[in-house]
């Protein structure tokens, strides 16, 4: 299987090396030059099966074609469960938060550094993953990439404007992992991030890459659990599911579109936003106006620009094909309080403030369209990873799940910088 960028401006390239690279030259992102048809799955094949299914005809042709089995089992090695959510209801929670650092940036952080670590050869100058985070995402590729030979990672986030928790993620790891808490906003730790790529001296001595979400291969793994979850549910309720994604960059939304677009049972896919209304607002009128983002609860979904668009327009050119293909909503963090409060209080469900909105979404559905079909709410990390919003919300404490309370007990390393390249450069290479 080959790709080719958004821009078309650039060289078709196979898939270890559009994950390698993960930016085209011409600045777009790698999407798949044709799609393929996706053998069928016995009936009760579990994830990995339904993965294997769905993922190998990206990699036909790969040099990481026949090691996918061994990348997909260290890829799903822990519980994506489908949980009731209104009793009587057709609707289904998929949990995506139980990994390592139980957000879903889990499932693409670790297929990367899967596919990434079996990439390295020996005598290889070392491999830096550079990583600028504004909180999950940093954790995640942290994690997935913690004492993988021939590779460093460094973590580059704002200092002071992570939450408590999302600091201990970024900074509980040493080894090959480096943490840098920069004095500047998220914006200037991508900016830095950029800046690195090219420069001389760290080119020099490190293959750079980074994790960031445009990275074709944090997707596929995403579609593998919208594909798993979406046959569940079509044998559950003898129909297509539609799908509410809360969303930021357009990650995970975009792998579902994928899902469905090799020929997964997936009826309507909402792309659940905070008050950041970039992609609503674009639904609606047919004018995109990207622009600066603003402080939610919700905040790994604070984005005002979102990454992915490119690959949803390239899929979907034209706005009214695209209204086809998706539709936009958006609640404010005055709904997301009230949703956290009502279910903890009416079920003792505990939402995270991103999977609230994916729950607010569906109740704002006109009651008719909540039985008429199946739905699935997606939910995108543990609520303990946000405690400190959540907890005087419901006025409870969040227990902590076993893998966070390990990361707990592990001490905290981090250097910090000023926002310049330069100190960058000298902290990285020395
Ligand atoms: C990153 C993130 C999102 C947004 O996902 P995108 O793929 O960027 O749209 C939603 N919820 C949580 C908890 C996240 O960490």
């Amino acid at each position: 299987m080959q790709f080719i960028s958004t821009r078309g401006r650039s060289p078709t390239i196979g898939f270890s090396a559009a994950i390698t690279h993960a930016l085209a030259p011409d600045g777009g992102l790698y999407v798949p030059a044709v799609w393929p048809v996706v053998a069928e799955t016995a009936q009760d094949a579990g994830l990995v099966e339904v993965a294997h299914a769905l993922i190998a005809p990206f990699l036909h042709g790969d040099a990481l074609e026949s090691q996918l089995p061994q990348i997909l089992a260290e890829t799903f090695d822990f519980e994506v469960p489908l949980t009731p959510y209104v009793p009587d209801a057709p609707v289904r929670v998929l949990e995506l938060f139980h990994g390592p650092t139980a957000a879903f940036k889990d499932f693409g952080a670790r297929f990367l550094a899967a596919c990434i670590a079996r990439l390295r050869r020996a005598g290889d100058r070392p491999l830096l993953v550079l990583v600028a985070t504004s909180g999950d995402t940093g954790g995640a590729v942290a994690a997935a990439f913690h004492r993988r030979p021939g590779v460093e990672v460094a973590v580059l986030f704002p200092r002071g404007l992570v939450s408590p928790t999302q600091h201990r993620q970024l900074t509980c790891w040493g080894d090959n992992v480096r943490s840098f808490a920069i004095d500047g906003t998220f914006d200037d730790c991508q900016r830095l991030v950029k800046a690195a790529f090219g420069d001389a001296a760290l080119g020099a001595r490190f293959e750079l890459s980074s994790a960031n979400s445009i990275n074709l291969g944090r997707l596929l793994p995403q579609a593998a659990y919208h594909a798993n979850a979406a046959l569940a549910l079509s044998r559950e309720f003898g129909a297509a599911a539609s799908f509410i994604i809360p969303s930021g960059n357009l990650g995970n939304a975009l792998a579902c579109v994928w899902a469905r677009r090799i020929g997964l049972p997936i009826a309507d896919i909402v792309l659940a936003h905070n008050a950041n209304r970039t992609v609503p607002d674009f639904l609606e009128s047919g004018t995109w106006r990207p622009r600066a983002s603003v402080a939610t609860l919700a905040s790994a979904m604070d984005v005002g620009d979102p990454s992915n668009m490119e690959r949803l327009r390239s899929l979907h050119a034209d706005v009214s094909e695209l209204r086809g293909a998706v539709s936009g909503a958006s609640v404010d963090d005055v709904a997301i309080r009230a949703r956290i409060a009502a279910d903890a209080d009416r079920s003792g469900r505990i939402w995270c403030p991103h999977s609230a909105v994916a729950a607010q979404i569906w109740w704002n559905l006109p009651e008719s369209e909540r039985r008429r079909r199946p739905w699935l709410l997606v939910a995108t990390a543990h609520p303990a990873k946000f405690r400190e919003i959540v907890e005087p919300i419901i006025g409870a404490p969040v227990p902590l799940p076993r893998s966070l309370a390990e990361l707990y007990t592990l001490p905290s390393r981090e250097a910090r910088l000023p926002a310049t390249s330069d100190a960058l450069r000298e902290a990285l290479l020395c």
